[in-house]
């Protein structure tokens, strides 16, 4: 369900208070204690923010995606270890539940992810298998009225702290594509389930990823989500969101970026005028706004497609490619507007420069958002003929 203009308006607002008094000033905390503080993570889930798309029925706050994408795109000013805190519980660790769960699963997990009191995972990426997602290997087979997986999943954001995680395996021994792969809900607890060590990595330090492991590991028959087979199905669409969900992250990033950019070129002064005078580093303002200008305009049309229930598998690739990759130019930009200073820790550029440097990498390279938009178009103008 969209939100009214009015009741949107109302809610953005209350989210880009709650970013300016609570966010911005704890930003810093999040480095030094290398996690979203508890206090923080309580006021978020007050607000609403673990389950901003999660439907009312279920608990959550039910937007659509035009209301989540200028939510997302508020939120994402502030450190984006704040967002990535949120964000598995809004999308990939609670879509595939919504739309091929059973009632019974969807009234146990989704009422308390879109809470915040239980946080998810999303357990697709392998050792072996990053981009082809087909490839998967873990492996599930039902053993009486249990299945049993085997295998290892890499990278994967919040394994450290879950309580439930979405697994894709392959149920079907004999498959070496897609149509072999299912998906589970496997609770923290679960007998054989590992969790490796946190990863150190080069940004959103108050996120963590870990290699989860699943050695005999057991659960019951019903922690099937969906029908057999319907694993590849259930991550695709999830991503689709998601995808949606990245792009506006990084034009918040990007907002946040350029009003940096602006504060520090009208104050800091080189041959006589504040750099923002001087047409060079004009030129690298208004070709970052003009960018973000033009992401943001895809990325609203698209939520609109996505709300009217239109398809939007090559525009959500569209959106993630051109604004991941503009984010990372802006902050390019940006950091040279600060000199020196831009590359000093004492300033939010270079941790901002780190953190969205991921973007153009999870949830799909910015290479396979390219073989998706082209295989796309290859289908549509098929169809056309
Ligand atoms: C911080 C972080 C958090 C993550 N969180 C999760 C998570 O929660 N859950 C999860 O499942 N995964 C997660 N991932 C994994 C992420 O989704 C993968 O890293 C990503 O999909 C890329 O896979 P890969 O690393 O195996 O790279 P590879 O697939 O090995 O790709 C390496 C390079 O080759 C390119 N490439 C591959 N195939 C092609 C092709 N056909 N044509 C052209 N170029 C190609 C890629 O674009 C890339 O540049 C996370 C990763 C990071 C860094």
């Amino acid at each position: 369900m969209a939100l009214d203009d009015q009741t949107r308006k109302q809610f953005v607002n209350a989210v880009e208070r709650f970013v300016a008094e609570r966010l911005l000033p704890n930003e810093t905390l999040v480095e030094e204690l290398g996690r979203v503080s508890d206090i923080i993570l309580g006021e978020m889930a007050a607000l609403g923010l673990f389950g901003l798309s999660i439907p009312e029925r279920w608990g959550g706050l039910g937007l659509g995606m035009e209301d989540e994408v200028a939510v997302l795109i508020a939120l994402c000013r502030a450190n984006l270890s704040f967002r990535s805190a949120i964000g598995i519980n809004n999308g990939v660790g609670s879509h595939g539940l919504l739309i091929y769960g059973s009632d019974a699963q969807r009234q146990r997990y989704l009422p308390r992810l879109a809470g915040g009191d239980l946080i998810a995972a999303f357990c697709l990426t392998e050792p072996d298998c990053g981009s082809d997602a087909a490839a998967v290997r873990t492996s599930a087979r039902l053993d009486g009225d249990e299945w049993v997986l085997d295998g290892v999943k890499r990278y994967i954001t919040n394994a450290p702290s879950a309580d439930v995680f979405i697994v894709i395996a392959r149920t079907d021994p004999d498959s070496s594509d897609h149509r072999g792969l299912s998906a589970f809900v496997v609770e923290r607890g679960a007998p054989g389930l590992g969790i490796g060590k946190t990863d150190r990595k080069m940004g959103l330090h108050g996120s963590h990823t870990a290699d989860v492991t699943f050695d005999n590991c057991r659960i019951p028959a019903d922690a099937l989500i969906g029908e057999l087979g319907f694993g590849f199905a259930l991550a695709m669409s999830s991503l689709n969101r998601g995808r949606l969900g990245i792009a506006a992250a990084a034009i918040g990033a990007a907002r946040r970026l350029i009003d940096e950019a602006l504060n520090y070129a009208t104050q800091r002064k080189a041959f006589g005028a504040p750099i923002a005078q001087h047409q060079l580093v004009q030129a690298m303002l208004a070709d970052s706004e003009t960018e973000v200008l033009a992401a943001q305009c895809m990325v609203e049309h698209t939520a609109r497609r996505f709300d009217r229930n239109l398809p939007v598998i090559k525009e959500a690739s569209c959106c993630k490619l051109f604004a991941t990759e503009t984010v990372g130019k802006v902050a390019d930009r940006v950091l040279q507007i600060f000199g020196g200073a831009g590359f000093m820790c004492e300033y939010p550029i270079e941790r901002i420069y780190r953190d969205v440097r991921v973007m153009r990498i999870y949830e799909g390279t910015s290479q396979i958002q390219q073989l998706l938009i082209a295989k796309q178009m290859i289908k549509e103008h098929a169809g056309k003929r």
